[in-house]
C-alpha cells in the first residue's frame, strides 16, 4: 500500500475533497486533481487534522510472515518479588553472559534459548500502570504476563489488579509462584486462592501453567522461560518480517554525548539503520542501532528490543515508532503531529475546566 487518490481518501474519511484540499495547502503540499495520489505520510497527517485517528497497516501480501519470539511483562503485588524476579532472569539472558555479569537497565532484555534457537524478550518495567498506559495508546506489546505471586503472601490486592489488566487486554498469563525458597511457603494456597479467582490453573485441568521459583535462589528459572515459550507456540506468536519497520517505544532517556536515545520494540517489518523515523511527535534519522547489550547493528527485527539514536526529541513510552521515506516526511509528520497533541491537550485542559466548574455548582 503506497497511498490512494484524494477521492478515496474523502470517501474513506467522509470529509469533502475542499476540505482536504485546504489541510494539504496549509502544510505546503500542492495536489491538482482529485485523483492525485497522496502518499500514506500524507494521508495519516490529513485525517489526524481531521481528528481521525489512523493506524498504518502495511499489506503482508507477499510478505514473509515468520514465527517472532514473546514479548512478556511482569506483574504482581507490591514486594512479591518482581524486580527480584527480571533480576535473575536478566542474569540467565545473553547481556549477563557476554558482558561479564555488567548488564545495563534499558527497558527491555533478551533471554535467548540455545538449545531451541528462540528466545524471550522481557520488559524491563514491571508494573501496572506501564502496562495499562501502554495499551490505553494503542501500543500493545506484551504477549504474555507472568503473574508473581509471593508464596507466603498469596494473592493480594495489586494481584487481581494484575488479573484483572491482563484479562482486559486479553493477555495471557503464566503464574510465578515466588519466594518457595521461604519457610512459610504455601504454594498450594495460592493455587487454591487464584483457583477462586477463576483463574484456570492447569493442575485442575485448565490452561494456565504455574511454576514454582525462587528469585533470590534462581530456582524454577528454566521451567519459567520453558513454560513462557509454551505459551508462546500455542499463541503461534507470528510477524511481518520484510518491509517497514512498525514499532513502539518501551523507554527513552537523555544521554549527555548521544542525546535522546529510544529502547524501541518491534512489532513487524525490519528497521533498518539510517532511515527516517517519527516517533509519537519527534523525528529523526537513525544514525545508530545497538541491541540489548549495546552491540551496534544495522537493522532490527520483530520482538527485538534495541536502542536507537539519532532523534531530535526525546519521546514518551508508549509512543508508535513509523518509517517515512524522507527528512521532509518525517518533519511535516511530526510537526503535524505536534500540532495535534496540542490540540488535544488544550481540549482535554477546556474539558476539565469544565467539568471542574460543574462540580462547584
Ligand atoms: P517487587 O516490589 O515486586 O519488585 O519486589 P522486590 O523484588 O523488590 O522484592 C521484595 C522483597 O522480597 C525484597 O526484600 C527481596 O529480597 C525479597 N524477595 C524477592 N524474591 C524473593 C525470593 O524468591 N525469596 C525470598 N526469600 N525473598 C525474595
Ligand atoms: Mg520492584
Amino acid at each position: 500500500f503506497e497511498g490512494m487518490t484524494l477521492l478515496e481518501l474523502s470517501k474513506r474519511t467522509g470529509e469533502s475533497v475542499m476540505v482536504l484540499q485546504t489541510i494539504l495547502v496549509n502544510v505546503g503540499e500542492t495536489v491538482s486533481s482529485e485523483f492525485d495520489t497522496i502518499s500514506i505520510d500524507l494521508a495519516e497527517l490529513i485525517a489526524m487534522e481531521i481528528g481521525i485517528n489512523v493506524r498504518r497497516q502495511h499489506s503482508t501480501e507477499g510478505s514473509e510472515i515468520l514465527p517472532r519470539p514473546p514479548v512478556v511483562t511482569v506483574m504482581g503485588h507490591v514486594d512479591h518479588g518482581k524486580t527480584s524476579l527480571l533480576d535473575a532472569l536478566r542474569n540467565t539472558s545473553v547481556a549477563a553472559r557476554e558482558a561479564g555479569g555488567i548488564t545495563q537497565h534499558v527497558g527491555a532484555f533478551v533471554v535467548g534459548m540455545p538449545d531451541s534457537g528462540t528466545s524471550i524478550t522481557f520488559l524491563d518495567t514491571p508494573g501496572h500502570a506501564a502496562f495499562s498506559e501502554m495499551r490505553a495508546r494503542g501500543a500493545a506489546v506484551t504477549d504474555i504476563v507472568v503473574l508473581v505471586v509471593a508464596a507466603d503472601d498469596g494473592v493480594m490486592p495489586q494481584t487481581l489488579e494484575a488479573i484483572a489488566h491482563a484479562r482486559s487486554a486479553n493477555v495471557p498469563v503464566v503464574v510465578a509462584i515466588n519466594k518457595c525458597d521461604k519457610p512459610g511457603s504455601n504454594p498450594e494456597r495460592v493455587k487454591n486462592q487464584l483457583a477462586s479467582e477463576g483463574i484456570e490453573l492447569e493442575d485442575i485441568g485448565g490452561n494456565v501453567q504455574v511454576v514454582e521459583v525462587s528469585a533470590i535462589k534462581s530456582t524454577g528459572l528454566d521451567k519459567l522461560e520453558e513454560a513462557l515459550l509454551l505459551q508462546a507456540v500455542d499463541m503461534d506468536l507470528k510477524a511481518r518480517v520484510d518491509g517497514p519497520a512498525q514499532a513502539y517505544v518501551v523507554e527513552a532517556r537523555l544521554d549527555k554525548g548521544r542525546g535522546p536515545l529510544a529502547t524501541i520494540i518491534v512489532k513487524a517489518g525490519t528497521l533498518v539503520s539510517g532511515h527516517h523515523v517519527v516517533i509519537g511527535s519527534q523525528w529523526g534519522r537513525l544514525r545508530a542501532i545497538r541491541d540489548m547489550i549495546g552491540k551496534p547493528t544495522d537493522r532490527a527485527t520483530p520482538a527485538m528490543p534495541v536502542e536507537i539514536e539519532g532523534l531530535k526529541g526525546l519521546p514518551m513510552a508508549g509512543d508508535d515508532v513509523i518509517v517515512v521515506e524522507s527528512e521532509e516526511r518525517a518533519k511535516m509528520l511530526s510537526e503535524g503531529r505536534k500540532r495535534k497533541y496540542e490540540k488535544d491537550r488544550l481540549l482535554k485542559a477546556e474539558e476539565a475546566r469544565l467539568a471542574e466548574a460543574e462540580t462547584k455548582e
